[in-house]
Protein backbone atom coordinates (compact mmCIF):
# COMPACT_ATOMS: atom_id res chain seq x y z
CA UNK A 1 0.00 0.00 0.00
CA UNK A 2 1.43 3.45 -0.90
CA UNK A 3 1.88 5.81 1.80
CA UNK A 4 2.28 9.58 1.06
CA UNK A 5 3.66 12.19 3.67
CA UNK A 6 3.88 15.75 2.61
CA UNK A 7 7.01 17.82 4.43
CA UNK A 8 6.80 21.42 4.35
CA UNK A 9 10.15 22.81 5.08
CA UNK A 10 10.45 26.80 6.07
CA UNK A 11 10.77 28.59 9.42
CA UNK A 12 8.14 30.93 8.64
CA UNK A 13 5.49 28.12 8.73
CA UNK A 14 6.65 26.47 11.91
CA UNK A 15 6.94 30.05 13.85
CA UNK A 16 3.53 30.85 12.81
CA UNK A 17 4.39 33.69 10.39
CA UNK A 18 2.49 31.87 7.43
CA UNK A 19 -0.22 29.35 6.94
CA UNK A 20 0.80 26.14 6.04
CA UNK A 21 -1.49 26.25 2.77
CA UNK A 22 1.07 24.01 0.29
CA UNK A 23 0.49 21.45 2.66
CA UNK A 24 -3.62 21.48 2.48
CA UNK A 25 -3.72 22.66 -1.25
CA UNK A 26 -1.31 19.54 -2.17
CA UNK A 27 -3.45 16.94 -0.47
CA UNK A 28 -6.48 18.83 -1.81
CA UNK A 29 -5.40 18.34 -5.54
CA UNK A 30 -4.44 14.49 -4.56
CA UNK A 31 -7.37 13.80 -3.08
CA UNK A 32 -9.24 15.52 -6.35
CA UNK A 33 -7.11 13.04 -8.79
CA UNK A 34 -8.31 10.19 -5.76
CA UNK A 35 -4.89 10.06 -3.92
CA UNK A 36 -4.79 10.11 -0.26
CA UNK A 37 -1.87 11.44 1.71
CA UNK A 38 -0.84 9.98 4.94
CA UNK A 39 0.84 12.69 6.81
CA UNK A 40 1.25 16.01 7.03
CA UNK A 41 4.67 17.20 8.73
CA UNK A 42 6.58 21.02 9.33
CA UNK A 43 9.97 21.84 10.02
CA UNK A 44 12.47 24.61 10.04
CA UNK A 45 15.18 25.66 7.86
CA UNK A 46 17.88 23.53 10.06
CA UNK A 47 19.89 20.37 8.55
CA UNK A 48 19.38 18.36 11.40
CA UNK A 49 15.07 18.92 10.80
CA UNK A 50 15.55 17.86 7.74
CA UNK A 51 17.41 14.91 8.73
CA UNK A 52 15.40 13.64 11.43
CA UNK A 53 11.81 14.40 9.68
CA UNK A 54 13.45 12.28 6.85
CA UNK A 55 13.79 9.86 9.13
CA UNK A 56 10.46 9.55 10.11
CA UNK A 57 9.14 9.93 6.67
CA UNK A 58 11.16 7.16 5.52
CA UNK A 59 9.84 4.55 8.38
CA UNK A 60 6.37 5.43 7.45
CA UNK A 61 5.93 6.61 3.88
CA UNK A 62 6.87 5.44 0.33
CA UNK A 63 6.49 9.02 -0.97
CA UNK A 64 7.71 11.65 0.16
CA UNK A 65 6.98 15.22 -1.42
CA UNK A 66 8.73 18.22 0.21
CA UNK A 67 8.03 22.03 -0.33
CA UNK A 68 9.99 25.32 0.58
CA UNK A 69 13.92 26.30 0.80
CA UNK A 70 14.86 25.53 -2.55
CA UNK A 71 15.50 29.34 -3.46
CA UNK A 72 19.00 31.01 -4.16
CA UNK A 73 19.79 32.07 -0.77
CA UNK A 74 21.82 30.86 1.85
CA UNK A 75 19.22 29.42 4.18
CA UNK A 76 17.89 27.54 1.18
CA UNK A 77 19.40 24.36 1.45
CA UNK A 78 16.16 21.62 0.99
CA UNK A 79 17.79 20.13 -2.05
CA UNK A 80 21.46 19.98 -0.76
CA UNK A 81 20.08 18.31 2.37
CA UNK A 82 17.82 15.91 0.96
CA UNK A 83 20.67 14.78 -1.70
CA UNK A 84 23.38 14.32 1.21
CA UNK A 85 20.36 12.13 3.19
CA UNK A 86 20.13 9.79 0.35
CA UNK A 87 23.66 9.45 -0.42
CA UNK A 88 23.13 11.39 -3.87
CA UNK A 89 25.36 13.64 -5.24
CA UNK A 90 24.00 17.19 -7.03
CA UNK A 91 24.38 17.23 -10.74
CA UNK A 92 24.57 20.44 -13.15
CA UNK A 93 21.71 20.85 -15.44
CA UNK A 94 22.65 23.31 -18.37
CA UNK A 95 19.02 23.73 -19.39
CA UNK A 96 17.79 24.82 -15.91
CA UNK A 97 20.79 27.77 -16.35
CA UNK A 98 19.79 28.76 -19.82
CA UNK A 99 16.03 28.56 -18.40
CA UNK A 100 17.07 30.79 -15.51
CA UNK A 101 18.86 33.17 -17.36
CA UNK A 102 16.16 33.71 -20.21
CA UNK A 103 13.97 33.95 -16.58
CA UNK A 104 15.75 36.96 -15.80
CA UNK A 105 16.09 38.19 -19.61
CA UNK A 106 12.78 39.21 -20.01
CA UNK A 107 12.49 40.88 -17.22
CA UNK A 108 15.56 42.83 -18.13
CA UNK A 109 18.06 41.62 -15.21
CA UNK A 110 20.94 39.16 -15.50
CA UNK A 111 20.98 36.13 -13.30
CA UNK A 112 23.34 36.55 -9.96
CA UNK A 113 26.05 33.52 -9.05
CA UNK A 114 23.51 32.69 -6.73
CA UNK A 115 20.93 31.39 -8.56
CA UNK A 116 23.94 28.73 -10.06
CA UNK A 117 22.89 26.53 -7.43
CA UNK A 118 19.48 25.96 -8.85
CA UNK A 119 20.74 24.23 -11.08
CA UNK A 120 21.95 21.13 -9.63
CA UNK A 121 19.94 18.42 -8.44
CA UNK A 122 20.28 14.58 -7.01
CA UNK A 123 21.78 12.26 -9.10
CA UNK A 124 19.18 10.49 -11.34
CA UNK A 125 16.30 12.95 -10.82
CA UNK A 126 13.73 13.97 -13.30
CA UNK A 127 13.41 17.57 -13.18
CA UNK A 128 9.88 19.71 -13.38
CA UNK A 129 10.83 23.26 -14.89
CA UNK A 130 9.17 26.47 -13.11
CA UNK A 131 7.23 28.46 -15.31
CA UNK A 132 6.62 31.13 -12.65
CA UNK A 133 9.86 31.55 -10.97
CA UNK A 134 13.65 30.57 -10.59
CA UNK A 135 13.59 27.02 -8.75
CA UNK A 136 12.52 24.23 -10.65
CA UNK A 137 11.65 20.93 -8.86
CA UNK A 138 12.15 17.40 -9.17
CA UNK A 139 11.98 14.03 -8.56
CA UNK A 140 13.90 10.78 -8.17
CA UNK A 141 13.42 7.54 -6.49
CA UNK A 142 15.59 5.64 -4.15
CA UNK A 143 15.48 2.72 -2.27
CA UNK A 144 11.94 2.20 -3.27
CA UNK A 145 11.00 5.40 -1.70
CA UNK A 146 10.17 8.14 -4.43
CA UNK A 147 11.02 11.58 -3.35
CA UNK A 148 9.64 15.03 -4.94
CA UNK A 149 11.00 18.45 -3.87
CA UNK A 150 8.71 21.84 -4.92
CA UNK A 151 9.28 25.22 -4.16
CA UNK A 152 7.53 27.57 -1.76
CA UNK A 153 5.78 29.93 -3.73
CA UNK A 154 2.27 28.83 -3.74
CA UNK A 155 2.28 30.40 -7.51
CA UNK A 156 5.29 28.53 -8.62
CA UNK A 157 4.11 25.52 -7.04
CA UNK A 158 0.55 24.77 -8.41
CA UNK A 159 0.99 24.49 -11.91
CA UNK A 160 4.46 22.42 -10.86
CA UNK A 161 2.40 19.87 -8.63
CA UNK A 162 -0.33 19.62 -11.03
CA UNK A 163 2.20 18.71 -13.74
CA UNK A 164 3.63 16.03 -11.19
CA UNK A 165 0.67 14.40 -10.26
CA UNK A 166 -0.21 13.38 -13.94
CA UNK A 167 3.43 12.65 -14.96
CA UNK A 168 4.29 10.69 -11.78
CA UNK A 169 2.22 9.91 -9.25
CA UNK A 170 -1.48 8.78 -10.81
CA UNK A 171 -0.21 5.92 -12.39
CA UNK A 172 1.67 4.48 -9.86
CA UNK A 173 -1.23 4.18 -7.49
CA UNK A 174 -3.04 1.27 -7.64
CA UNK A 175 -5.86 2.04 -4.99
CA UNK A 176 -7.63 5.31 -5.77
CA UNK A 177 -10.14 6.69 -3.09
CA UNK A 178 -13.33 9.24 -4.46
CA UNK A 179 -15.19 11.34 -1.91
CA UNK A 180 -19.09 12.27 -2.14
CA UNK A 181 -20.78 14.70 0.28
CA UNK A 182 -24.10 15.24 1.65
CA UNK A 183 -24.84 18.40 2.86
CA UNK A 184 -27.62 19.00 5.80
CA UNK A 185 -29.00 21.86 7.19
CA UNK A 186 -31.05 22.13 10.37
CA UNK A 187 -30.16 19.38 12.47
CA UNK A 188 -26.94 18.94 15.32
CA UNK A 189 -23.63 17.07 13.97
CA UNK A 190 -24.57 14.30 17.48
CA UNK A 191 -28.41 14.23 16.34
CA UNK A 192 -27.25 13.13 12.83
CA UNK A 193 -24.81 11.13 13.77
CA UNK A 194 -27.37 9.28 15.69
CA UNK A 195 -29.44 8.53 13.27
CA UNK A 196 -27.17 6.96 11.25
CA UNK A 197 -25.03 5.66 13.86
CA UNK A 198 -24.54 1.79 12.64
CA UNK A 199 -23.83 3.54 9.44
CA UNK A 200 -20.82 5.46 10.61
CA UNK A 201 -17.08 3.88 10.39
CA UNK A 202 -15.97 1.89 7.53
CA UNK A 203 -17.74 -0.47 5.45
CA UNK A 204 -16.94 -2.24 2.03
CA UNK A 205 -14.22 0.28 1.79
CA UNK A 206 -16.17 3.25 2.15
CA UNK A 207 -15.31 5.17 5.40
CA UNK A 208 -18.51 7.54 6.60
CA UNK A 209 -18.23 10.09 8.99
CA UNK A 210 -19.79 13.68 9.74
CA UNK A 211 -17.64 17.26 9.76
CA UNK A 212 -19.15 20.38 10.51
CA UNK A 213 -18.27 23.00 7.83
CA UNK A 214 -19.12 26.68 7.44
CA UNK A 215 -22.58 26.15 9.69
CA UNK A 216 -23.63 22.87 8.17
CA UNK A 217 -23.05 19.10 9.01
CA UNK A 218 -21.82 17.40 6.20
CA UNK A 219 -21.08 13.27 5.84
CA UNK A 220 -18.42 12.78 3.65
CA UNK A 221 -18.50 9.20 2.04
CA UNK A 222 -14.88 8.17 0.91
CA UNK A 223 -14.34 5.13 -1.07
CA UNK A 224 -11.49 3.28 -2.10
CA UNK A 225 -10.76 0.63 -4.89
CA UNK A 226 -8.76 -0.14 -8.03
CA UNK A 227 -11.45 1.67 -10.35
CA UNK A 228 -13.83 4.60 -10.04
CA UNK A 229 -17.06 2.80 -11.12
CA UNK A 230 -16.27 -0.36 -8.28
CA UNK A 231 -15.79 2.76 -5.72
CA UNK A 232 -19.02 4.88 -6.86
CA UNK A 233 -21.09 1.67 -6.84
CA UNK A 234 -19.85 1.13 -3.25
CA UNK A 235 -20.42 4.97 -1.90
CA UNK A 236 -24.26 5.03 -3.67
CA UNK A 237 -25.23 2.04 -2.07
CA UNK A 238 -24.59 3.67 1.67
CA UNK A 239 -25.52 7.07 0.02
CA UNK A 240 -29.08 6.15 -0.74
CA UNK A 241 -29.37 4.77 2.30
CA UNK A 242 -28.16 8.02 4.51
CA UNK A 243 -30.34 10.09 2.31
CA UNK A 244 -33.69 8.12 3.02
CA UNK A 245 -32.92 8.79 6.80
CA UNK A 246 -31.48 12.21 6.94
CA UNK A 247 -33.98 13.32 4.15
CA UNK A 248 -35.59 16.43 5.40
CA UNK A 249 -32.32 17.57 6.11
CA UNK A 250 -30.44 17.22 3.11
CA UNK A 251 -29.77 20.09 1.16
CA UNK A 252 -27.47 19.08 -1.40
CA UNK A 253 -24.95 16.57 -2.61
CA UNK A 254 -22.36 18.29 -4.10
CA UNK A 255 -19.09 19.87 -2.90
CA UNK A 256 -20.53 23.04 -4.61
CA UNK A 257 -20.92 25.69 -1.42
CA UNK A 258 -24.07 27.62 -0.68
CA UNK A 259 -23.56 30.40 -1.91
CA UNK A 260 -22.77 28.59 -5.42
CA UNK A 261 -26.37 26.95 -4.67
CA UNK A 262 -27.97 29.43 -3.86
CA UNK A 263 -26.94 31.44 -7.36
CA UNK A 264 -28.23 28.77 -9.69
CA UNK A 265 -31.75 28.99 -8.43
CA UNK A 266 -31.94 32.78 -8.47
CA UNK A 267 -30.57 32.20 -12.16
CA UNK A 268 -33.21 29.72 -12.69
CA UNK A 269 -36.09 31.71 -11.27
CA UNK A 270 -34.99 34.99 -13.43
CA UNK A 271 -34.63 36.99 -9.99
CA UNK A 272 -32.63 40.02 -8.38
CA UNK A 273 -31.15 39.82 -4.62
CA UNK A 274 -30.65 42.57 -2.27
CA UNK A 275 -29.25 42.83 0.78
CA UNK A 276 -29.91 45.01 3.72
CA UNK A 277 -27.35 44.15 6.38
CA UNK A 278 -26.64 45.44 10.41
CA UNK A 279 -24.23 43.50 12.38
CA UNK A 280 -23.23 41.24 9.04
CA UNK A 281 -21.82 44.41 7.55
CA UNK A 282 -21.17 43.55 4.28
CA UNK A 283 -20.33 40.00 4.47
CA UNK A 284 -23.59 38.31 3.00
CA UNK A 285 -23.34 40.61 -0.01
CA UNK A 286 -19.72 39.30 -0.61
CA UNK A 287 -20.75 36.08 0.05
CA UNK A 288 -23.12 36.28 -2.79
CA UNK A 289 -20.50 38.34 -4.84
CA UNK A 290 -18.08 35.26 -4.80
CA UNK A 291 -19.90 33.78 -7.20
CA UNK A 292 -18.61 34.21 -10.64
CA UNK A 293 -21.37 36.22 -13.04
CA UNK A 294 -22.79 37.73 -9.70
CA UNK A 295 -24.51 40.79 -11.61
CA UNK A 296 -26.94 38.34 -12.76
CA UNK A 297 -28.29 38.05 -9.95
CA UNK A 298 -27.37 40.24 -7.53
CA UNK A 299 -28.96 43.90 -6.99
CA UNK A 300 -27.77 46.20 -4.27
CA UNK A 301 -26.06 46.07 -1.02
CA UNK A 302 -26.82 48.23 2.04
CA UNK A 303 -25.10 47.98 5.01
CA UNK A 304 -27.57 49.49 6.95
CA UNK A 305 -25.83 49.82 10.44
CA UNK A 306 -27.80 52.34 12.18
CA UNK A 307 -31.36 53.40 13.03
CA UNK A 308 -31.41 56.23 11.16
CA UNK A 309 -30.09 54.31 7.92
CA UNK A 310 -32.48 51.28 8.19
CA UNK A 311 -35.49 53.98 7.86
CA UNK A 312 -33.79 56.27 5.90
CA UNK A 313 -32.80 54.16 2.83
CA UNK A 314 -34.89 50.98 3.13
CA UNK A 315 -38.19 52.63 5.17
CA UNK A 316 -37.84 50.93 8.19
CA UNK A 317 -40.78 52.74 10.46
CA UNK A 318 -39.72 54.55 13.98
CA UNK A 319 -42.24 52.55 15.44
CA UNK A 320 -41.27 49.48 14.77
CA UNK A 321 -37.60 50.74 16.05
CA UNK A 322 -39.00 52.15 19.52
CA UNK A 323 -41.09 49.11 19.97
CA UNK A 324 -39.30 46.28 19.31
CA UNK A 325 -35.99 47.69 18.96
CA UNK A 326 -33.35 47.10 15.80
CA UNK A 327 -32.68 43.39 17.08
CA UNK A 328 -35.98 42.06 16.57
CA UNK A 329 -37.82 39.63 14.59
CA UNK A 330 -40.15 43.03 13.22
CA UNK A 331 -37.35 45.18 12.09
CA UNK A 332 -35.34 42.11 10.67
CA UNK A 333 -38.44 41.61 8.26
CA UNK A 334 -38.75 45.29 7.47
CA UNK A 335 -35.32 45.53 6.48
CA UNK A 336 -35.75 42.49 4.00
CA UNK A 337 -39.02 43.79 2.66
CA UNK A 338 -37.93 47.37 2.64
CA UNK A 339 -34.60 46.57 0.79
CA UNK A 340 -36.28 44.61 -1.62
CA UNK A 341 -39.08 47.60 -2.69
CA UNK A 342 -36.36 49.77 -2.75
CA UNK A 343 -34.03 48.06 -4.81
CA UNK A 344 -36.77 46.58 -7.20
CA UNK A 345 -35.85 43.07 -7.03
CA UNK A 346 -37.70 39.89 -6.39
CA UNK A 347 -35.98 38.62 -3.17
CA UNK A 348 -34.35 41.18 0.01
CA UNK A 349 -32.71 39.65 2.61
CA UNK A 350 -31.68 41.35 6.53
CA UNK A 351 -29.13 40.86 9.40
CA UNK A 352 -29.97 42.08 12.72
CA UNK A 353 -28.37 40.61 15.74
CA UNK A 354 -25.82 41.46 18.68
CA UNK A 355 -22.23 40.12 17.63
CA UNK A 356 -21.24 40.97 20.58
CA UNK A 357 -18.90 40.83 22.79
CA UNK A 358 -20.21 43.86 24.47
CA UNK A 359 -24.21 45.10 23.56
CA UNK A 360 -26.13 42.74 25.59
CA UNK A 361 -29.12 43.29 27.44
CA UNK A 362 -31.41 41.29 29.68
CA UNK A 363 -33.17 40.11 27.15
CA UNK A 364 -31.15 40.07 24.20
CA UNK A 365 -27.68 38.15 24.73
CA UNK A 366 -24.58 38.29 22.50
CA UNK A 367 -25.66 35.96 19.59
CA UNK A 368 -29.09 36.83 19.13
CA UNK A 369 -29.30 37.14 15.21
CA UNK A 370 -32.54 37.44 13.02
CA UNK A 371 -32.93 36.94 9.34
CA UNK A 372 -35.18 38.35 7.14
CA UNK A 373 -36.48 37.29 3.97
CA UNK A 374 -38.86 38.63 1.79
CA UNK A 375 -39.48 37.10 -1.66
CA UNK A 376 -41.81 38.67 -3.91
CA UNK A 377 -45.32 39.26 -1.67
CA UNK A 378 -44.25 37.16 1.15
CA UNK A 379 -42.31 37.84 3.93
CA UNK A 380 -40.07 35.48 6.64
CA UNK A 381 -38.46 35.82 9.67
CA UNK A 382 -36.09 33.81 11.53
CA UNK A 383 -34.29 33.99 15.30
CA UNK A 384 -30.99 32.47 15.92
CA UNK A 385 -29.28 32.07 19.35
CA UNK A 386 -25.51 31.87 18.01
CA UNK A 387 -22.56 31.20 19.91
CA UNK A 388 -18.74 32.43 19.60
CA UNK A 389 -16.56 35.42 18.76
CA UNK A 390 -17.71 38.71 17.13
CA UNK A 391 -16.15 37.31 13.81
CA UNK A 392 -18.04 34.04 14.16
CA UNK A 393 -21.11 35.23 15.13
CA UNK A 394 -21.12 37.41 11.98
CA UNK A 395 -19.86 34.39 10.09
CA UNK A 396 -22.27 31.91 11.15
CA UNK A 397 -25.34 34.50 10.63
CA UNK A 398 -24.24 35.05 6.91
CA UNK A 399 -24.09 31.07 6.77
CA UNK A 400 -27.71 30.65 8.39
CA UNK A 401 -29.13 33.19 5.87
CA UNK A 402 -27.84 31.81 2.97
CA UNK A 403 -29.50 27.95 3.94
CA UNK A 404 -32.35 29.53 5.27
CA UNK A 405 -32.57 31.29 1.47
CA UNK A 406 -31.98 28.16 0.35
CA UNK A 407 -34.40 26.18 1.79
CA UNK A 408 -37.15 28.76 1.20
CA UNK A 409 -36.19 28.82 -2.80
P1 LIG B 1 12.24 31.23 -3.13
O1 LIG B 1 12.98 31.13 -4.40
O2 LIG B 1 11.09 32.19 -3.22
O3 LIG B 1 13.11 31.47 -1.93
P2 LIG B 1 11.80 28.64 -1.91
O4 LIG B 1 11.53 27.34 -2.57
O5 LIG B 1 13.12 28.80 -1.25
O6 LIG B 1 11.54 29.77 -2.98
P3 LIG B 1 10.74 29.42 0.56
O7 LIG B 1 11.88 30.35 0.70
O8 LIG B 1 10.69 28.26 1.48
O9 LIG B 1 10.66 28.85 -0.90
O10 LIG B 1 9.37 30.19 0.63
C1 LIG B 1 9.13 31.31 -0.19
C2 LIG B 1 7.77 31.86 0.11
O11 LIG B 1 6.78 30.92 -0.28
C3 LIG B 1 7.49 32.08 1.60
O12 LIG B 1 7.89 33.31 2.06
C4 LIG B 1 5.99 31.93 1.66
O13 LIG B 1 5.36 33.14 1.29
C5 LIG B 1 5.71 30.89 0.62
N1 LIG B 1 5.63 29.56 1.23
C6 LIG B 1 6.63 28.75 1.56
N2 LIG B 1 6.19 27.60 2.09
C7 LIG B 1 4.86 27.69 2.13
C8 LIG B 1 3.80 26.81 2.57
N3 LIG B 1 4.07 25.62 3.08
N4 LIG B 1 2.53 27.25 2.45
C9 LIG B 1 2.27 28.45 1.91
N5 LIG B 1 3.20 29.32 1.47
C10 LIG B 1 4.49 28.95 1.58
MG1 LIG C 1 13.65 30.75 -0.08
Amino acid sequence: MNKIEIIAVGNEIVYGYTLNTNSTWMSAELEKSGIEVCYHTAIRDRQDDINQALNIACSRANIIILCGGLGPTKDDFTKEEVSNYFGLELCYHQQTVDDIKNFFAKRNKIMGESNLKQAYFPKGSTIIPNHNGTAPGCYFEQNNILVALFPGPPRELHPMFQHFIKQCIYDRLEVKCLTEEIRLYGIGESEAANKIDDLLGIFNQVEIAPYIQDGYVTIRLKGYGKTKEEIKTNINTHKSNIIERLQPFVIGEDSRNISELIFDKIKLKGYKISTAESCTGGMLAARIVDNNGASEIFSEGLITYSNEAKTKLIGVKAETLDQFGAVSIEVAKEMAIGVKNTTNSEIGISTTGIAGPTGATADKPVGLVFIGIAINDTSYAYKLNLIGSRQEIRKLSVDHALHLLYKLL
